[in-house]
């Protein structure tokens, strides 16, 4: 029984014991829980922008950075790079013994240097992985204790092309968990996120409404040519995703409180 209540009258109906790749067991439950206790209300709303090197920016202008595991990434990709080299020369030896018709052709499994190099891998992958969860399940359990209502875009619509380049790879992944965290744990706990259409919340100026265009991705500062506010590029569209989900909360009959 845990002290935040998540855990008090919890049923085991099933236990499964896992080996993963890494070496180490893991188990995992599937447990039948009371309803959590719901957090209290604190009458603040937020709208959240994502990006990459700040992973969520606030409406009212905090910014969270992304997590940064370059150490545990480093190593996994020096791994998996003697990972493959080495998987490369065993498999050209394997089939060296076989058509040399070897009497006791060696096999894949025989050769230890690359398994080693696939444990290595796996396990700063996995290191790494599991830093950036622990990172996100923080920030979003702060996030639903801070505020009742949380606006943020609608990812199935934001841009999620598939990009090779590391930094926004793990970007979109981050983006989904996060996103999954805060629509489960507003549940749990009595809170409420909307989720808005992104169209235009960079365009947009969030004090006149000015649509200015697009603006390449490096203007990280711009001025509203109509009303002269000097705005920061990412808490300006967190304003504009605050303010769509505000008019999207009224269309449902639910009036959000003002800040
Ligand atoms: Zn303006």
């Amino acid at each position: 029984t845990s002290k935040n209540g998540v855990l008090q009258n919890t049923k085991i109906k099933r236990y499964t014991v896992l080996l993963e790749p890494t070496g180490k067991y893991y188990l995992s439950l599937q447990v039948e829980i009371s309803e959590p206790e719901k957090y209290s209300l604190t009458d603040k709303q937020v709208g959240i922008d994502v990006g990459v090197a700040d992973l969520a920016i606030l409406s009212n202008g905090l910014k969270y950075p992304s997590f940064n595991s370059s150490y545990f990434e480093k190593k996994a990709k020096i791994w998996q790079k003697k990972y493959s080299r080495r998987r490369h020369l065993v498999k050209l030896l394997v089939l060296q013994n076989k058509n040399k018709r070897v009497l006791c052709p060696r096999s894949l499994e025989s050769f230890a240097n690359w398994q080693k190099a696939q444990k290595s891998k796996a396990k700063y992958q996995a290191k790494a992985a599991n830093q950036r969860r622990d990172y996100l399940h923080k920030l979003t359990t702060h996030l639903v204790k801070q505020y009742d209502v949380i606006a943020t875009e609608d990812l199935k619509t934001k841009n999620l092309q598939k990009n090779h380049h590391l930094a926004k790879s793990i970007a979109n992944a981050s983006w989904r968990m996060f996103r999954q965290m805060l629509e489960y744990k507003c549940e749990w706990y009595g809170k409420k996120l909307i989720a808005v259409d992104p169209k235009n919340t960079s365009r947009i100026c969030s004090k006149c409404g000015y649509n200015s265009g697009a603006k390449p991705l490096e203007i990280r500062e711009w001025t509203c040519s109509k009303c002269q506010t000097k705005h920061d590029r990412d808490i300006n569209a967190a304003v504009n995703i605050l303010h769509k989900g505000s008019t999207k909360l009224s269309g449902q009959g639910l009036a959000m409180v003002t800040s």
